[in-house]
């Protein structure tokens, strides 16, 4: 537990870095422009014993409104000590990442959601593999077969982590760029809160984990 680097990289090549807290499984604002690494002397003068964001705080604004949907940059974020590697979106107009801040959000996709085709070929992002779509489209047609929910509880208290036996979950925000990926679908994804388990009496509470990450995200 605690906090660990995180190293957003943009497509020019620049590097930003952040704190990525264990405690609510996020990467947190604000980013930084310099890191520095185990060995290297801090600004306060220690030495430094984990690579560490430091420098002036990038200025950012919580509140601004969102940049256009293609104004938003793809980057992708690299979170010690393993190095686990995702794609987020980069708002150009608040400065911030605006998601996913966790490499878990893979698993929380394929825990709850399928891509489903509609008739141009454009895949959209379906709760329970189920039109219509978070974007409000109704696609008929193939699944990608993305959707995977786990038994009973989605978090394994065992591992603290996804269920081992769950198969490998794609970064979806990776696919960003490709032409037949719902954007709309993916951004809504990010921003809405998920819908609450009162809203579906039929269904067993959702990922509560990640509603919980999720939550920490967009207080
Ligand atoms: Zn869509």
């Amino acid at each position: 537990m605690g906090t660990w680097l995180a190293t957003i990289r943009f497509p020019d090549g620049t590097e930003r870095y952040a704190d990525y807290s264990t405690v609510v499984e996020s990467m947190c604002h604000p980013l930084y422009p310099e890191v520095c690494r185990t060995g290297e002397i801090l600004p306060s003068g220690d030495e430094c014993h984990r690579d560490e964001a430091v420098g002036e705080p990038l200025p950012y604004d919580r509140g601004a409104p969102i940049s256009p949907v293609d104004e938003l940059v793809l980057v992708t974020v690299a979170q010690q000590p393993d190095d686990d590697v995702w794609h987020a979106l980069y708002c150009p107009s608040s400065a911030m990442v605006v998601g996913p801040l966790s490499d878990f959000y893979r698993y929380a996709l394929q825990e709850d959601y399928d891509l489903i085709r509609d008739g141009d070929g454009v895949r959209h992002l379906c709760r329970w593999a189920r039109s219509p779509a978070v974007c409000g489209a109704e696609p008929a047609g193939d699944r990608s077969g993305l959707y995977f929910p786990s038994p009973g509880m989605h978090w394994s208290e065992e591992t603290d982590g996804p269920y081992p036996e769950s198969p490998h979950a794609p970064d979806l925000f990776a696919e960003w760029n490709a032409p037949d990926v719902c954007r709309p679908c993916l951004l809504a994804w990010l921003r809405e809160p998920e819908p609450t388990a009162a809203e579906e009496p039929l269904r067993e509470p959702p990922s509560t984990w990640w509603t919980r990450v999720k939550r920490s995200w967009q207080g």
